[in-house]
C-alpha cells in the first residue's frame, strides 16, 4: 500500500513513461502528488490505469456512419423534400433526391445551407426565387 515517502508506479508526464515515483502527498489511500524518481519532477499522480488513456486515444472518433446515425437519432422531425426554392433552417431534416436523408448543420449566407448526409457534408442552395 502506498504511503507518503514510499514508492508507487505512476505515469510521468515529463518522461512520458510509467516509472517509480516517490509519494509526496496522499488523500486517503490515494497518492495525489508524486515525485518522479527519474527526472525529479513533482506532479499530480496518474496511475497505470489512467496512463493508457492518452489524448490520442480519446480523440479517436466514431465512424462517419455512426456519427450520422447519432445525428439522425437526435433529429427526429419529419423530413422535408429538398428543393432549391424551399427555405431551410438549422437542424431541419430533409430528403434529397440524390443524397437521401440529411440534417441542416449550418445556414450559410446568402441562400446556401450546409447539410450533413450519410455520405458527408454538402452545400446546397435554398430559398431560391
Ligand atoms: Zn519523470
Amino acid at each position: 500500500m502506498a504511503k507518503v515517502g514510499g514508492e508507487v508506479d505512476a505515469f510521468c508526464s515529463k518522461c512520458q513513461l510509467l516509472l517509480a515515483h516517490t509519494v509526496i502527498a496522499m488523500v486517503g489511500a490515494v497518492p495525489v502528488k508524486v515525485e518522479c524518481n527519474t527526472c525529479r519532477t513533482v506532479h499530480r499522480f496518474r496511475g497505470p490505469s489512467t496512463a493508457t488513456k492518452s489524448p490520442a486515444a480519446r480523440k479517436t472518433r466514431a465512424s462517419p456512419e455512426a456519427a450520422f446515425d447519432e445525428l439522425m437519432a437526435t433529429h427526429t422531425g419529419a423530413p422535408r423534400r429538398y428543393a432549391p426554392t424551399e427555405l431551410f433552417a438549422k437542424d431541419d431534416v430533409l430528403d434529397h433526391p440524390t443524397f437521401g436523408r440529411g440534417v441542416v448543420s449550418a445556414v450559410k449566407a446568402p441562400g446556401k445551407v450546409e447539410v450533413t448526409f450519410r455520405t458527408g457534408l454538402k452545400t446546397l442552395v435554398h430559398g431560391k426565387h
